[in-house]
């Protein structure tokens, strides 16, 4: 029941593995880390604790990579185990998603998917929710942003959602309805967390994100907030934090 997302100039790996120790208050039952160095995706993810993960990654994939984003679990859709943990990536391979919270009618959106032709390997809701942006995205010829915003208008529920695209490696896209979500916002680099703990020792300038918003974080500019319902620009809000 948390999340913790870098990307910037740093290695991702140990900012995201020391964010999820942070937020294991939260309670879980399962972890999981994707790190993505432009070209090649690894991904760990497992049933207990982040420490199991952290011993079991360590030893089985390469931990480079300047973009990355972690999950802890708290199974609502599917029981706790390997392939319900988080990350989970969508059909093509290329849209990576971790998410709090629960898709109330990913039932329906699931049989709609199924039709099209869309295969799933987990039990989750989050899959499903992966596999509409994918769809929204070919269907509508849009890119990340936009079919994150347009899947989420047809989604029933609760979310803190990080969510990025292999071919567009610059890019993390976050939206928030019900569940918490802070970015973090350094010097050509951003963080997303359930909480400011994970980045409060990298920068003091934070953004709440607030219900029914999306941000989209592109290294190299300016970060974008908009209304997930109407398409509407907001104001970013900074807040400083105390250090
Ligand atoms: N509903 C999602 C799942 O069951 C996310 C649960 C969570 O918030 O950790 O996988």
């Amino acid at each position: 029941c948390g999340i913790v997302g870098y990307i910037g100039h740093r290695e991702a790996y140990p900012i995201i593995l020391k964010g999820l120790k942070r937020l294991e208050y939260r309670g879980y039952d399962s972890a999981g880390i994707a790190l993505f160095d432009g070209i090649d995706l690894n991904m760990c993810k497992t049933k207990g604790k982040v420490a199991d993960l952290q011993e079991l990654l360590e030893n089985k994939i390469s931990t480079s990579g300047q973009l990355g984003i972690g999950h802890t679990r708290w199974a609502t859709h599917g029981v706790p185990n390997d392939v319900n943990s988080h990350p989970h990536y969508s059909n093509s391979g290329n849209l990576i998603i971790i998410h709090n919270g629960i898709i109330e009618n990913y039932d329906a959106l699931k049989k709609e998917l199924i039709k099209r032709g869309y295969t799933f390997q987990s039990d989750t809701d989050t899959e499903v929710l992966i596999n509409l942006i994918e769809d929204v995205m070919i269907n509508e010829k849009v890119k990340l942003g936009k079919a994150v915003q347009i899947a989420l208008n047809q989604v029933v529920g609760a979310y803190a959602i990080a969510v990025f695209d292999k071919t567009r490696p610059k890019e993390v896209v976050v939206a928030k309805l019900g569940s918490p979500l802070a970015i973090g916002i350094g010097d050509g680099e951003f963080f997303v967390a359930s909480d400011a703990s994970p980045f409060i020792e990298f920068t003091d300038n934070a953004i709440y994100l607030e219900d029914e918003e999306m941000a989209i974080l592109r290294l190299d500019k300016d970060i974008k907030i908009r209304k997930i319902a109407d398409d509407s620009l907001v104001n970013p809000y900074i807040q400083k934090l105390q250090l």
